[in-house]
């Protein structure tokens, strides 16, 4: 294992910071890590569990530019063959892959003297008694939106309060102090209380109150309700005694821009101001074939620019790209239709597998972005000033949805159709929300919104003395240099 920090004696605090596989987790807490080190004065050893790590997290990680004191250092590749099924569940799955690389976590600890702090996802809660056997604190950071936080730090008392499923309650959720969330919006890692998915998730999630300080990514103007009830109602006092801290939106500020992207990139700029919809679902999402020829005629019906992220259909599963994202060299010849290509050509390109998205977002031919809504997601958009047309896939990306487009109003969510048990979202309706989005009234008032939001999320994150996410972090840095007598 390399070491990468050099000058750890020196009179800065050493964080490690560890993140579980997967881009929606490993993305925020580097980009936190770089923030701690370029903004913050703190030398950062970042943990890569390499293991099932996608190509678009190796990338990420090995990028040649780490500013000076962040130091990225990897976990040997770990042998989990005998120890999940091929058939477990993702959460099961990168459970016992962060288990098994943590077997090292103490001696690496040690090997550094002991920093100051540890910052962990919400899925590498083993890491608590590692460290509070060596009087190491540990700090959660959050990656989900703070509503999600709300919900799950209620969800052991449901456990215990509800006798079936969660999803067959009669009514919705009633989450203190926050709005309820309704049965079918629920993270579908409670769908099924039986299974081992849900048994890991309730697993760390009861353990949150175990962290020394939550860090939360968002900031209060786009979660006013939820930020205030997890600091002041009396519910989250009384379970979590942690102080929380709002510091975001911590989102990439770069990313990797392979040929492809750049290729997607100058065709973009030769596009129309706010012309153009961007479509990407995330690191793991896949739609079925079925899904795959309805967007696409949906896309053609509409009549307006897009650029498309694609992916090979899976009809099983909707998270099939989740471990090897960046990967999977897929061509879009083999499985959209070639008429489709040719017609839409010059107003629409198809990009596979993967897009810059931080760069589309920002880029000014950018008008909406059809996203997942994944929590990054959300917040890259948002921060750029672009609306949403949700179109929610898989774990709590239907709450995100619902709250986007029934509270902060930036987004519109699309309605699939039940037929035979199965739920489409047909041609007619992808071609509805993408002219309302682009090009209609309800449109501007999304990006009128979305405006606000890029202006009060640059304001969170101004280190310019008032009290906001900036200064929210620069107190708990005072705190860790004052405990490590730095
Ligand atoms: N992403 C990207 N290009 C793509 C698809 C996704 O750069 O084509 C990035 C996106 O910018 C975001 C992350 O992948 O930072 C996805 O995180 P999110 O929380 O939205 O969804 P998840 O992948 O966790 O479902």
């Amino acid at each position: 294992m390399a070491r990468g920090v050099t000058d750890l004696q020196s009179k800065k605090p050493h964080i490690v910071v560890l993140a579980s596989p997967g881009m929606g987790h490993v993305t925020p807490l580097f980009e936190f890590a770089k923030r701690l080190v370029l903004l913050h004065g703190c030398h950062v050893t970042f943990l890569n569990i390499t293991t099932e790590a996608s190509v678009a997290q190796t990338q990420l990680l090995h990028s040649p530019n780490l500013p000076p004191g962040l130091s990225v250092v990897d976990f040997p590749p770990v042998d989990l063959s005998d120890m999940v099924d091929d058939d477990a569940s993702p959460l099961t799955r990168l459970s016992i892959n962060v288990q098994q690389n943590l077997l090292s976590l103490k001696s690496i600890l040690l090997e550094f003297h002991k920093p100051q702090a540890v910052v962990i996802d919400l899925f590498c809660t083993q890491a608590f008694e590692i460290c509070k056997e060596l009087s190491i604190p540990v700090f959660m950071f959050f990656t989900a939106s703070t509503y999600l936080l709300a919900f799950t730090l209620l969800l052991p008392q449901l456990d215990r309060d509800v006798a079936g499923e969660f999803v067959d309650l009669p009514a919705p959720v009633q989450v203190p102090g926050c709005s309820p969330v309704r049965t079918q919006d629920l993270i579908d890692l409670v769908g099924n209380r039986k299974s081992d998915n849900y048994k890991w998730f309730l697993h760390h999630l009861s353990r949150v109150p175990m962290a020394d300080g939550v860090f939360l990514n968002t900031w209060e103007d786009l979660e006013p309700v939820p930020v205030r009830a997890i600091r002041e109602h009396a519910f989250y006092k009384k379970i979590l005694t942690a102080p929380v801290y709002p510091i975001g939106p911590v989102i990439k500020e770069s990313e990797p821009v392979t040929e492809t992207g750049a290729e997607c990139l100058t065709w973009l700029d030769e596009q129309p101001e706010h012309s153009v919809l961007f479509i990407a679902l995330g690191s793991g999402g896949t739609l079925s074939a079925e899904q795959l020829t309805e967007l696409a005629w949906g896309l053609e019906l509409s009549g307006q620019r897009f650029i498309w992220v694609v992916r090979a259909p899976n009809d099983a599963s909707a998270t099939a790209t989740f471990f090897n994202v960046g990967g999977d060299k897929n061509d879009p010849r083999t499985y959209l239709a070639e008429r489709f290509i040719e017609r839409t050509r010059g107003r629409g390109l198809v990009v596979p597998s993967w897009a810059p998205q931080l760069s589309v977002l920002r880029h000014r031919s950018t008008a909406a972005f059809l996203s997942h809504c994944g929590w990054n997601s959300v917040l890259e958009s948002l921060s750029h000033g672009v609306p949403i047309i949700a179109w929610p896939l898989y774990a709590e990306q239907r709450m995100n949805a619902t709250t986007m487009a029934e509270e902060v109003g930036v987004a519109v969510k699309i309605v699939a159709e039940e037929t035979a048990g199965k739920r489409v979202v047909g041609r007619e309706e992808v071609e509805r929300a993408v002219r309302m989005t682009v090009e209609g009234e309800k449109g501007k008032e999304m990006r009128r919104k979305a405006r606000e939001l890029k202006q009060s999320a640059a304001k969170a994150l101004r280190n310019d003395g008032s009290s906001n996410g900036y200064e929210s972090l620069a107190r708990v840095v005072s705190q860790w240099k004052v405990n490590g007598k730095i």
